[in-house]
């Protein structure tokens, strides 16, 4: 009998890899939304040409999208095919929650930032999994996505990411100058408690420095799960039906059938639920009346932008250069977090001078002035670890869309001011100028970041799951997504959903 993947994003091709390497019958099923024609056509006309002879109005017209969006609303390719609007998901509103489920072919992996890390051992502690559990599967995962990156001192905090015959991004001209400032500081650095590198991304090699990773790579080199699916449709033992919508499960003796919005029933020996977390609580409510709630659990995120006090090599808003993030910052500080405090650094990028500008940019003659103090802005994305970030409490609305409340908590913006602080102290070893008054914490679910709604444990009781994802009381339904995650640590999440999720679909039962 065949095993059901639900979703075709990062969580499900991972497991479904892992499941057809043991010879299993694999059937997929997702929601199947594509960029339309018109849109891919734009981007292989984009493609079909060097960067250095795009027209400014070209690049200016593949970024326009993005700037008209509405606020939350994340487009590539100009388009909204991988994004669902809040009130697909969300009955009466999404409250302050930004978080946003995708019904793509390959989910929000067809518009993320492509930044991966492992989870660090000590953010691990009390896991039912350990790093070593999770280690065989990064390169696993690493096989089929290509990291782009170099072993430097991050590699100390993060060993179970082996970057060997790895090559890394070109760093900005900003990013370079920064890099070599870290190197003169390490042991300043070090005691402040911050490990600083280049940032690793999942990035083909051969990019074309082109500077519209924010707006869709138009060589298509970050990595998306959609990209990969032909690889699986390779395998005979692989099928894959898009346009569909699991509403719900039931588990018999010797299968579990899924319900479809279409009303039709598929059956399978097992099922992995990857449909993303708002999708995959939705599902679990409708098809476990007693669950009655769930919690999502947030990793916050905000802004603490910086002025660089050196000259970059060249003008950093000239190509060559991408925009993804250039250096990953890890700061311990017990006094703060009892977890790692990750932060992105981004060097100039578009978004900077439009923010200047529509937020100071008023007054007559202030243009010149904030586009060059553009040129000379940092910014670090920090993220916090989930045990100080905002709760959601998600119940299922009577039309069969989520409610969402979230809980906010004072907690998150003490420690994310006094996280920025650290970051602030330290950042000015590397002569940088921390504009701390200018710190922003953003809205919950913002860093889409988000999960442990059904937390592996060791002996799970209800409301938790068992060391493969099973829900306690379930014994052929397994959480592959976010969801199962105990925490949501604040380093980058996809990687380890993705070991994890491999991880799953090798050990479950036959
Ligand atoms: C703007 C942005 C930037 C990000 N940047 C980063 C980053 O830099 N690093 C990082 O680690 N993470 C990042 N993320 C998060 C990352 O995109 C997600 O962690 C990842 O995509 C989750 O993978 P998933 O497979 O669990 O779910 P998804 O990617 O959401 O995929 C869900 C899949 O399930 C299918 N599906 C949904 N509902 C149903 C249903 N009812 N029935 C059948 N199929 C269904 C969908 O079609 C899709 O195939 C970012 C996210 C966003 C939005
Ligand atoms: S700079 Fe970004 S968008 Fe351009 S080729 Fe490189 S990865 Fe793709």
């Amino acid at each position: 009998m065949v095993d059901l993947v639900i979703g075709s994003g990062p969580a499900g091709v991972a497991a479904a890899t892992a499941l057809l390497a043991r010879g299993r019958q694999v059937l997929m099923l997702d929601g199947g939304r594509e960029l339309e024609p018109k849109r891919a056509a734009a981007r292989d006309r984009m493609a079909a040409r060097d960067p250095r002879l795009w027209a400014a109005e070209e690049r200016a017209d593949w970024q326009a999208p993005q700037f008209r969006a509405a606020g939350g609303q994340i487009r590539r390719y100009g388009s909204d095919f991988a994004m669902e609007p809040a009130q697909e998901t969300y009955a009466g509103g999404s409250d302050r929650f930004r978080l946003r489920g995708s019904h793509a072919v390959g989910g929000l992996s067809n518009l993320w930032g492509a930044a991966v890390l492992p989870y660090a051992a000590a953010d691990m502690a009390g896991w039912p999994i350990t790093e070593a559990d999770l280690a065989p599967h990064y390169r696993a995962v690493a096989d089929f996505v290509p990291i782009s990156g170099r072993a430097d001192d991050l590699a100390s905090v993060f060993p179970a990411l082996d970057l060997a015959g790895s090559t890394p991004l070109t760093p900005s001209p900003q990013a370079e100058r920064l890099l070599t400032m870290v190197a003169g500081a390490r042991g300043r650095l070090a005691r402040a408690g911050i490990t600083i590198g280049q940032a690793r991304q999942a990035v083909a090699p051969g990019c074309r420095q082109c500077g519209q990773c924010l707006h869709g790579c138009p060589w298509q080199l970050i990595w998306s799960a959609r990209q990969y699916l032909p690889t699986l449709q390779a395998d005979p033992n692989f099928s894959y039906r898009p346009g569909v919508r699991v509403v719900a499960f039931e588990e018999e003796a010797d299968e579990i059938s899924l319900r479809l919005e279409s009303g039709e029933t598929v059956r399978g020996e097992r099922a992995f639920l990857g449909a993303g977390v708002l999708e995959s609580a939705r599902i679990l409510l409708a098809s476990m009346p007693g669950l009655g709630q769930l919690t999502l659990r947030d990793s916050a995120h905000g802004f603490l932008p910086m002025l660089h006090l050196w000259r970059a090599p060249r003008r950093p808003d000239r190509g060559p250069f991408h925009t993804l993030p250039q250096a990953f910052a890890e700061l311990r500080a017990p006094e703060v977090s009892g977890h790692l405090i990750h932060a992105q650094i981004y060097s100039w990028n578009e978004f900077f001078e439009a923010d200047l500008l529509s937020r100071y940019g008023r007054l007559p003659g202030t243009g010149p002035a904030l586009r060059a103090l553009a040129r000379r802005l940092l910014v670090a994305q920090i993220f916090l670890h989930s045990d100080l970030s905002a709760r959601v409490s998600l119940t299922l609305a009577r039309d069969g869309r989520l409610a969402a409340e979230t809980e906010e908590r004072a907690e998150t913006g003490r420690a994310f001011d006094a996280a920025a602080r650290r970051f602030a102290g330290a950042f000015r070893a590397l002569g940088l100028a921390p504009l701390s008054a200018a710190r922003r914490l953003n809205p919950p679910g913002s860093s889409f970041h988000a999960g442990a709604t059904l937390p592996m444990a060791a002996t799970p009781a209800a409301g938790q799951s068992d060391r493969l994802g099973r829900p306690c009381g379930l014994s052929r339904l397994h959480l592959i997504d976010a969801s199962c995650l105990p925490a949501i640590p604040a380093t980058t999440i996809t990687l380890p959903v993705m070991a994890n999720a491999h991880r799953i679909g090798s050990a479950a039962p036959l």
